[in-house]
């Protein structure tokens, strides 16, 4: 009877997630859906706490470390998302993401020793005793083991890699030939895991394609730079998908199964997006950006001659003039935490006849629909976002663009330069339009690391300050004509 409830639970709980992904493809409904994949995962872990049985029908009895170890996780990732800021949540979610690989990596080091450690007491018991002995393992889960702790590794010591290279506190490195290095490292790690399948009582060799994943998770992960790191932090996702599906597989259990596998298949499905969105092919990310850092970093920016700015109010009598203005949102708008004010701008100029709409490029910002997320946060219409191509169908008829904060996602050098590290991502070709005011702080480069010729063009002015300030201080001067 029990047993039913609980396969009927992780049945809910594998509904709930897979109505809660759909959900998520909305933005209006995406918040609902995050709540009922919550619940059903709620649903899913309690069932799992008090309904599960081994072979032996014996139940889970541990519960003060479970509950302890829930309480103090929960409490951990509540604060930390409540005060995660927007623009930080990129790094949030790498961070999280490589506990979920740490997670299945250690339910494999514990599922080893399970499996093992009977066959260990046989051998030292007839050590001892200098006794023939014999003994005999169950081999069927032991690829699982070993992919587990591999993928999961991975995961883990990419993930951390990937979160502080979001946040600036790892910079990119690489080193000549460091990919035939990384390649040759993967061979390793899989012959010894092929060795550890058919020759399980070799704890040593476990425990070196554990360290080794970790230094190859770290390698993988460190030479990747310039714009490429959204396609990275995906591919990490799947990866740590593939490991729980693991977890899910040697435990039997249905919700985690699924769970792991909607987890990498949703990954896997956003990697193939976001290398298409940015133009490259997988391979082309992990091998070709090797080296980027001396093409991509701070060393990569060359001077390209003068730019001119705009005063306020000429930029104000621009905007208000105007037939059509297509609004670029980018990170700096996030930073800013612009959005509102951006959304009045836009309402005041339309009192005025003036047409608004915003070109979303598929990867401004630091994740995956982030400004969809931010100006919907604003009310903004979704009718008003142009995706890429329909954006730059337009912007031939477009009077002014008004680039607020955003800078890579606007770089001719993706289709000018063939050294640059952002060399064949599509871009938004806003240099089409009769203008464009660029709105940033400084000349400094965004996340690639590298100058903008746009800045330089002649149809190009700059505005600079905090896109917040400017934008309230805009409002302002049009108020006035
Ligand atoms: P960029 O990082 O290229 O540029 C942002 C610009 O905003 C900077 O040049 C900065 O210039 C300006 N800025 C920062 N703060 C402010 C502020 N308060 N007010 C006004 N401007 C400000 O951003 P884009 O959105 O154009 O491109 C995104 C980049 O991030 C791409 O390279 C993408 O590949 C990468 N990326 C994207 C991820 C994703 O999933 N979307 C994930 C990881 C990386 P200044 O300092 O002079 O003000």
């Amino acid at each position: 009877m029990e047993i039913s409830i609980l396969t009927i639970c992780y049945l809910v709980g594998s509904i709930s997630f897979i109505l809660g992904l759909k959900m998520l493809s909305n933005p209006a409904k995406a918040r609902t859906g995050n709540r009922i994949a919550a619940l059903g995962m709620t649903i899913a872990i309690l069932a799992t706490i008090f309904l599960y049985r081994d072979e032996e029908g014996n139940r889970l009895h541990n519960h003060a470390w479970i509950f302890g170890g829930l309480l103090i996780g929960g409490i951990i990732g509540t604060l930390a998302a409540k005060k995660v800021k927007m623009t930080a949540m990129p790094e949030m979610v790498s961070l999280f993401n490589g506990m979920g690989g740490a997670c299945a990596a250690l339910i494999s080091i514990v599922e080893y020793d399970h499996l093992v450690k009977p066959a260990l007491k046989v051998l030292s018991y007839a050590e001892q005793n200098d006794t023939e002995f014999s003994f005999s393992i169950d081999l069927s889960t032991m690829p699982v083991i070993i992919l587990g702790l591999i993928i999961g590794s991975i995961s883990f010591a990419g993930s951390i890699i990937a979160w502080g290279k979001l946040n600036g506190k790892i910079k990119d490195f690489s080193f000549p030939g460091q990919h035939i290095a990384n390649l040759t490292l993967l061979a390793i790690i899989l012959a010894l895991g092929v060795w550890l399948w058919f020759d399980p009582i070799a704890a040593p060799r476990f425990y070196l394609i554990f360290a080794l994943a970790i230094l190859y998770g770290v390698m993988f992960v460190l030479p990747i730079g310039g714009a490429d790191m959204p396609v990275v932090i995906s591919l990490l996702n799947s990866f740590t998908g593939v490991a729980a599906a693991c977890g899910g597989f040697l435990y039997n259990n249905k919700a985690m199964l699924t769970g792991g596998i909607l987890v990498g298949a949703a990954g896997t499905l956003l990697t193939i997006l976001m290398c298409k969105a940015m133009n490259r092919s997988l391979k082309n990310v992990l091998i070709g950006s090797f080296g980027g850092a001396s093409n991509g970093g701070a060393s990569g920016v060359k001077s390209q001659g003068n730019y001119k700015e705009i005063s306020l109010s000429d930029a104000a009598v621009l905007l208000t003039y105007a037939h059509k203005v297509m609004i670029v949102p980018g990170y700096g708008l996030a930073v800013a935490q612009a959005q509102h004010v951006c959304h009045e701008l836009e309402k005041i100029l339309e009192n005025r006849g003036v047409e608004v709409d915003y070109a979303i490029h598929p990867v401004a910002g630091r994740m995956p629909g982030h400004m969809n997320v931010l100006l919907a946060e604003a009310d903004v219409p979704y009718d008003k976002l142009k995706e890429m191509e329909q954006a730059n169908d337009e912007f031939g008829t477009t009077d002014v663009v008004l680039i607020l904060g955003a800078n890579d996602v606007v770089n001719p050098a993706a289709k000018t330069d063939p050294s640059s590290p952002i060399y064949g991502m599509p871009i938004l070709e806003v240099e089409k339009a009769k203008n464009v005011i660029v709105n940033k702080r400084s000349m400094k480069p965004g996340y690639a690391g590298i100058e903008n010729e746009l800045f330089f063009q002649p149809k190009t002015s700059m505005l600079f300050g905090d896109a917040k300030k400017a934008l309230q201080d805009l409002i302002a001067e049009i108020k006035q004509l």
